[in-house]
């Protein structure tokens, strides 16, 4: 078994200053690390419960009530759609249950369906062009209602690769709206060639 919070807490506080910050990792290491310059670790807080995530047991999730009306494709079980507005990725969509649930309480049907339904909707957002790699993702801290991330990462853009490709959506300027939305149309035509129904 993994060791307690407080241990965790104690053995980290060991290698920290007085101030609980850690020490800095080889930022200089890091190739893909967007920042540079005098940079210090936050300090490292005591271990504590986790704030409610929305929508916890379904009551008031966004999701459940918003449906499928930012939805750019659906299914009967199903629905994928991007973030409200546009952010430095070229592709950011979600795929998600229409259900509530989260991973763990996935029904069965729906657990076969989604492997799937994964390969499809990396090869959709990948069909938009330009596009050398889609970063898959399910963090699940923010919302309860299950969400799977799909970050298009640009081609020939080497310095956005990896984990911090997540980053740089922060701080590339937002892709044009109409750009962004003829790239979303194409990921919902390409998603329904395979079923379901393209919403834009
Ligand atoms: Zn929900």
């Amino acid at each position: 078994m993994p060791e307690s919070a407080e241990e965790l807490y104690r053995r980290a506080l060991a290698a920290a200053d007085e101030d609980c910050r850690l020490p800095i990792p080889p930022l200089d290491d890091w190739e893909t690390f967007p920042f540079e310059g005098e940079i210090r670790t936050r300090p490292l807080r005591p271990p504590a419960d986790d704030p409610p995530r929305q929508g916890e047991g379904g009551v008031d999730c966004w999701r459940c009530a918003t449906g499928d009306k930012d939805a750019i494709w659906s299914d009967e079980h199903w629905l994928v759609a991007p973030l409200p507005k546009p952010s430095g990725l070229p592709v950011v969509v979600l795929l998600y249950p229409r259900e509530h649930c989260d991973l763990e309480g996935l029904p069965p049907e729906r657990q076969a369906e989604l492997g799937p339904l994964i390969v499809r909707v990396e090869r959709a957002v990948d069909s938009v062009g330009n596009i050398e790699r889609v970063h898959v993702g399910r963090f699940g801290d923010g919302s309860e209602h299950l969400h799977f991330w799909f970050m298009a990462r640009p081609a020939r853009m080497p310095q956005l690769r990896m984990s911090f490709a997540a980053i740089w959506d922060d701080i590339l300027p937002p892709v044009p709206e109409e750009l962004w939305r003829g790239d979303n149309a194409a990921v919902a035509r390409a998603l329904a060639a395979g079923g379901g129904r393209a919403h834009v």
